[in-house]
């Protein structure tokens, strides 16, 4: 299952962020802040796509450390 970088809105394999790449990824918890897509990269969002992170970073947030949680609640919710 997939999580997002909320900041460029890039879906990851949750394995690949946690054991395989952790150190390539800039996170709080299940929040990834960062990607190896966006690292150091200015974003230019639609405002549609900066709703949709706000939410996914709202969510990534209250589950604090719960990356499976957020996965479910994204494929849950259709949104990924
Ligand atoms: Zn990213």
């Amino acid at each position: 299952m997939d999580i997002i970088c909320t900041n460029c809105g890039e879906p990851w394999d949750m394995d690949y962020v946690r054991h395989e790449a952790k150190e390539e990824f800039c996170r709080q918890g299940a929040l990834i802040v960062a990607c190896p897509c966006c690292q150091g990269k200015q974003q230019l969002l639609t405002p549609e796509l900066q709703d949709y992170l706000s939410t996914v970073r709202t969510i990534a947030t209250i589950l604090a450390d719960d990356m499976d949680g957020l996965a479910v609640t994204l494929k849950d919710g259709n949104l990924i």
